[in-house]
């Protein structure tokens, strides 16, 4: 490989635990990656696939209790190792890297609602698991509710569709959520967004985990998409689906703030993984045009070659010092989603104009299905658009640095 990334400002031990991640990514997720990638999105989570396999692995490493304190078994990373081990996994493989990271997003938010009933019956099971038996999801558009979820906030006749009500020592659940949920076809339990007040609209909004295995709960087929096929997407039903109470974690006035918390945590680690794929890409293109011999030549002795790739290094190294500015706000206390919005919009959209420009370079070959270059321009591609569509943060952004 011919690119050394930079580690001259890590400590040992933060280069430890970068090597430690990108192991795992070269080791794991990039070849399972590989494997599902080509793969229809059924037998992706077919009994066999290879995508078990790589669950049970991270799951023994305890790369599911990333975001959880010591206490809970987790590393209790700071913002430069988050964005270290981000970036790692983005590099082997941004699909999966985003199923593994949701699949904690229930399970760390019943945690720290710190109810004693909800540490034992779910989030224990979840800390001690070693097989990928409990898989997250995070249930938040609808068919008819998307980019209004991120800025739609002041209209009060916009509010979600699927619903909750209180009965007596429960709440009653009753719509669907989009496609679009990621892991939404293999969670065992989701993070859910429901209109609990819809006098409020978007502000209405109360967040519980649900058990998927309760009577009324019924999926979609698993989504068949352009990019990140390794991860596994699909609608969720619910048809009066009763939880207790307690599994509300939080009711309205679910502010502006509520949702911003948890763009700004899922934007954040968006930017660390595809600042990962921009550099997957770069160091493809690096690769390849010092191999590619074209009228006798290394097409990297060509200046416009030459540029391109200076190019490629200037924008991944851009792209991760955003990434890294983003977590390390977001773990200072300070007003942060404006720079994780920042960094999520400019580093999917690095890596896929990285991804694209080292397509280019490879040529035809650039083209062909299996080069690692045509899937990770594929990945970054449906990157613009999740967690929220990059212009709708950008929107969102401006207005917060407007007030
Ligand atoms: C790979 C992937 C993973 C995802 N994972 C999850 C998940 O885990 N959980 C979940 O709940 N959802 C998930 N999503 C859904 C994602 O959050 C939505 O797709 C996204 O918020 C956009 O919503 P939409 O697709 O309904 O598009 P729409 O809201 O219909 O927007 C379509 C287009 O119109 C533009 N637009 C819309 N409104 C405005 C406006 N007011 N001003 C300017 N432009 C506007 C948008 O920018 C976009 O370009 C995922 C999506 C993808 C692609």
């Amino acid at each position: 490989m011919p690119y050394t990334d930079d580690i001259s400002d890590l400590t040992p031990d933060q280069v430890l635990l970068k090597q430690e991640a990108h192991r795992f990514a070269a080791e794991v997720l990039r070849p399972t990656g590989a494997a599902l990638d080509d793969l229809p999105p059924d037998q992706v989570i077919a009994s066999g696939s290879p995508l078990w396999d790589a669950f049970k692995k991270a799951y023994r490493a305890g790369h599911h209790l990333r975001g959880f304190p010591p206490e809970l078994g987790g590393a209790s990373l700071g913002p430069l190792e988050s964005h270290l081990v981000g970036e790692e996994f983005g590099w082997g493989n941004s699909g999966l890297s985003i199923s593994l990271g949701v699949a904690s997003m229930p399970f760390r938010f019943a945690a720290m609602s710190g109810h004693p009933d909800l540490m034992r019956e779910l989030v224990m099971p979840f800390v001690e698991d070693t097989e990928g038996r409990y898989i997250g999801c995070w249930g938040a558009t609808e068919p008819n509710h998307g980019s209004d979820l991120i800025i739609g906030g002041d209209n009060p006749d916009n509010h979600l569709d699927c619903s909750a009500f209180r009965d007596g020592d429960e709440w009653v659940i009753r719509g669907q959520k989009s496609s679009w949920v990621s892991n939404g076809t293999i969670a065992t339990h989701t993070l859910a967004f429901l209109n609990v007040k819809p006098e409020l609209g978007m502000q209405g909004i109360g967040v519980a985990v649900v058990p998927l295995n309760l009577p009324g709960v019924t999926k979609g087929p698993p989504t068949n998409k352009l990019g990140q096929r390794p991860l596994n997407q699909g609608e969720i039903f619910f048809d009066d689906v009763r939880i207790p109470a307690h599994y509300m974690l939080a009711e309205p006035p679910f502010t502006a703030g509520g949702l911003d918390n948890t763009l700004a945590g899922a934007n954040a680690g968006m930017s660390s993984t595809f600042s990962g794929v921009a550099r997957a890409a770069f160091e493809e293109a690096l690769t390849y045009t010092q191999a590619r011999i074209q009228g006798g030549v290394p097409i990297s002795s060509h200046q416009l070659v030459q540029k391109r790739l200076f190019d490629m290094f200037m924008r991944v190294n851009a792209s991760r010092a955003l990434s890294r500015k983003a977590n390390q706000r977001l773990q200072s206390g300070l007003p942060t989603v404006h720079y994780s919005m920042a960094a999520k919009v400019f580093a999917t959209r690095t890596a896929f104009d990285v991804a694209s420009d080292a397509s280019e370079l490879c040529g035809a070959m650039g083209m062909v299905k299996g080069v690692l270059v045509e899937a990770l321009m594929r990945d970054a591609r449906a990157a613009l658009i999740e967690d929220g569509s990059n212009d709708t943060l950008s929107i969102a952004g401006a207005q917060h640095l407007l007030g």
